[in-house]
């Protein structure tokens, strides 16, 4: 009887030794299998890391050619200023200023005296190279929140916000006697520049287009006052 009781703890041993490697077996099939899932999760999860990576710098590019073509698009190519089109985005802003808030604008019109003399007697190239001297003239006059804009062939415009007619008036004359004064060469040849300049400023129910009109037709008087002169014009 003993024996046998010998006998049967034996088996019993053997048995459960052999439950417990089929036990230890299948576990360490699942972990393995886990394991594996876990790497090919890690492998897509690093590969969406380097598609999103790829992605942003893309995306970065893009902002940096969109910035690029939106300077190209405000930007006069010949003097470097603000163009037509930034301009009037400046003056419908200016504008809002004026009615939402009251603040006023100043506006000033330039136009190159007797332009197409200079271009008539020393060439085109000539010509385009006093546009770009007096630009650089035209810009030692505006501060930070001012606009300069070559508005078209020898005309240019300045958008002062928050000032008024008066200190327009101040700095049109100052601009104006600083171009009046300066020696401008081409190729040796001495050239002298004038310009002449119209003031206005918003008031009541001005709109953009009425503020420029009254700005033009300051320039307008001063052109027929004998030119190197800056005119203002109060009410419209
Ligand atoms: P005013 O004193 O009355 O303004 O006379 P002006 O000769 O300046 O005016 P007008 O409008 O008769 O002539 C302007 C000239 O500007 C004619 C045109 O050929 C010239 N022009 C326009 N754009 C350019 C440009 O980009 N480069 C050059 N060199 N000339 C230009
Ligand atoms: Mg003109
Ligand atoms: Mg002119």
């Amino acid at each position: 009887d003993n024996l046998k009781n010998n006998v049967d703890l034996e088996l019993l041993k053997k048995n459960l030794n052999k439950i417990l490697y089929v036990i230890q077996t299948k576990v360490i099939e699942e972990v393995e299998a886990e394991e594996s899932e876990t790497q090919i999760l890690e492998n897509k999860i690093a590969g969406m890391s380097n598609k999103i990576k790829l992605l942003e710098d893309h995306a970065k590019d893009l902002e940096k050619t969109i910035h690029k073509k939106h300077m190209e698009a405000i930007t006069d190519t010949l003097t470097g200023l603000y163009n037509r089109a930034a301009y009037v985005q400046a003056l419908e802003k200016a504008w809002m200023k004026w009615e939402q808030e009251k603040i006023p604008s100043t506006m000033l019109v330039w136009d190159i005296d007797h332009f197409k003399m200079i271009n008539d007697r020393h060439g085109h190239a000539a010509g385009d190279k006093v546009l770009q001297s007096v630009a650089r003239k035209l810009e030692t006059g505006v501060r930070k929140g001012d606009m300069l804009a070559r508005f078209g062939g020898e005309e240019f415009v300045m958008l002062l916000v928050d000032k008024s007619l008066e200190e327009g008036v101040q700095l049109a004359e100052r601009i104006r006697q600083l171009i009046s004064v300066t020696e401008f060469t081409y190729k040796k040849q001495e050239l002298h520049v004038t310009i002449s300049c119209g003031v206005a400023s918003f008031f009541e129910k001005d709109t953009p287009t009425s503020l420029f009109e009254r700005a033009d037709k300051a320039l307008y008087c001063a052109k027929h006052s004998g030119r190197d002169r800056v005119e203002s014009l109060k009410v419209a």
